[in-house]
């Protein structure tokens, strides 16, 4: 999921200043779960604009956010509400306030969170960072761990010389990743193939933006 932080309030304002009124759009899925765009955090916010004097024409949790022709589709029942307002609050990520950008192309279209990374929810609004979307995944090799996320350097081969005790050199909080593949490997009965693998040097071109993906196979003639 899209991992997201609210923007520090002053600054939302700041940013809103100019426009006296609002539709707002959150977004059922990953919004939801970080706490930053769910029906409560649209209702509070719809509060806090009403209590500095801004109109709030209307406001909807749409299911998913990045998901464009869905959302066009949800938003068709309020457009009396979005055509009255002069500015659109998107309690999303960004590729779900690009989705109103696209929709929306003659209104202003402003975000309300900080989208921070890919991550998994570990307790209950705790998340980590474990995929960083390189494009040529690698899990395969290391167990199913990531080290080009979860090492601080990013290393294919490591561990680096600064592991100590099984901790990283960058924080003495985060296990060293080339730690955890090891015993990890060790764990599943791969220890000989790690000890016999080295990881090429990345292709980043995979990684090159921004991508786009078709993941409908074209039909044969
Ligand atoms: S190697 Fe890591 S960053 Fe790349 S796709 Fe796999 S999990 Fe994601
Ligand atoms: S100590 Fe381990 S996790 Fe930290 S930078 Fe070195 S190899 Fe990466």
């Amino acid at each position: 999921m899209i991992i997201t932080k609210k923007k520090n309030s002053q600054e939302l304002m700041e940013n809103i200043k100019n426009y006296k009124s609002f539709f707002l759009i959150g977004c059922s899925e990953c919004a939801t779960l970080c706490g930053t765009g769910g029906e409560e955090q649209v209702k509070e916010l719809s509060e806090t604009l009403k209590a500095e004097g801004k109109e709030v024409t209307g406001g909807v949790v749409v299911k998913t956010g990045c998901q464009v022709l869905g959302t066009k589709k949800e938003l068709k029942a309020h457009k009396d509400a979005i055509d009255r307002a002069e500015c659109i609050l998107v309690l999303s990520c960004g590729a779900g306030t690009q989705t109103a950008v696209e929709l929306f192309e003659d209104k202003p279209v402003y975000p309300t969170n900080d989208s921070m990374f890919l991550g998994n929810m570990t307790r209950f609004q705790m998340f980590d960072e474990r995929c960083s979307l390189c494009g040529k995944c690698i899990l395969d090799k290391t167990g199913g761990i990531c080290p080009i996320t979860t090492c601080p350097k990013g290393l294919l081969n490591g561990p680096c010389g600064g592991m100590k005790d099984g901790h990283c050199e960058v924080s003495e909080e985060i296990p060293c990743a080339w730690v955890r593949i090891y015993e990890r490997m060790k764990r599943i009965d791969r220890l000989q193939e790690f000890c016999e693998t080295t990881i090429e040097a990345k292709d980043w071109s995979q990684a090159q933006k921004p991508r786009t993906l078709y993941a409908r196979e074209k039909k044969q003639k």
